[in-house]
């Protein structure tokens, strides 16, 4: 019954076919489906769980990661309209001062900064890369799509209602050329159409700007072993994305996605490095040789890319 209450609760969902690839706009007929991916985790028997599963496709042309059919929520609130505290630990709640440092030098030097520069947190939270911003010297602004994030923002944490606008990034609006720096942070992972997006965050952007992002990487080792785990158990299932359960994502990113995007877009990428991040699910015995492999392979998890506008 537990496991009933849980699948009505996830599938108000619309399905949308999806024909060709976001950022390179190669056919999905001429793509890889990998295997398909359940809306719940899928534990080391995937075949044992009961649930509803989506295909997951990898672009031949720019290895983006992807779910066909898209599975849409009817309402955005059922995925982030929860408490912070259901998705995110009491401590996250306490700000550290050096949250986003790294990244904040890195993107000053880039746009060779000068105070009350204006930049935009796409996807804010609980608005503390908005503080470390602010705190940085930047005239900062936020976007968040959660009513019950944006409201502890505001509540919780200090952040000015007036610089924190409540929506999807599509459903908010900016004038053209505001914004030397937009950080989209892990948010484009989560959207729907990210080159879409990244579009509209360049109309934002000044040109000469600069976006910083950070997204899964769709050459994972971890994710390779684990495909590669189910396989030999005799399944087709994969353990990419993660369309319809937390931490939802959608997307996983190779930088040939984003430079197959560069050529229909006006932006340069500045830069790009991969992290290998922490293991999960693997004996700590074997994380040395893994991190290892995974440092001189570039198959680490996480991808950042700087991207600055250009003028055509
Ligand atoms: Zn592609």
């Amino acid at each position: 019954m537990k496991a009933m209450n849980k699948l009505m609760k996830r599938s108000n969902y619309f399905f949308e076919e999806i024909k060709k690839c976001n950022f390179c706009t190669n056919p999905s007929t001429e793509n890889k489906i990998l295997g398909i991916r359940l809306n719940t985790s899928q534990g080391l028997n995937p075949k044992d769980k009961c649930g509803i599963a989506v295909s997951i496709f990898r672009c031949s042309v720019c290895n983006l990661i992807y779910s066909n059919p898209q599975p849409i929520p009817v309402n955005i609130q059922e995925h982030y309209g929860i408490p912070p505290e259901t998705y995110w630990k009491e401590e996250y709640f306490s700000y550290d001062p050096s949250y986003f440092k790294a990244q904040i030098t890195t993107a000053k030097k880039i746009i060779s900064f000068e105070p009350e520069m204006k930049a935009l947190d796409i996807g804010s939270g609980l608005g503390k890369c908005m503080i470390s911003l602010s705190n940085a010297g930047f005239d900062t602004y936020g976007i968040e799509p959660s009513i019950t994030f944006r409201d502890k923002a505001i509540s919780k944490m200090g952040i000015d209602a007036d610089r924190l606008k409540l929506g999807m990034l599509e459903e908010v609006e900016y004038d053209i050329s505001t914004f030397d720096f937009i950080t989209f942070g892990a948010v484009l992972e989560h959207l729907y159409d990210p080159a879409g997006s990244i579009k509209t965050a360049l109309n934002w952007l000044k040109p000469g700007g600069v976006i910083q992002i950070e997204v899964p990487s769709s050459r994972w080792l971890i994710s390779k072993l684990f495909n590669f785990y189910f396989k030999m158990r005799g399944t087709n299932y994969v353990t990419n994305l993660s369309p319809m359960h937390t931490p939802y994502h959608m997307f996983e990113f190779d930088i040939r996605s984003f430079e197959k995007l560069a050529d229909q877009l006006n932006f340069e990428i500045v830069e790009h490095h991969i992290e290998v991040c922490s293991i999960y699910h693997i004996p700590k015995l074997l994380h040395p040789l893994l991190k290892w492999y995974m440092n001189i392979t570039n198959t680490g998890m996480q991808l950042t890319v700087w991207l600055r506008k250009t003028n055509t």
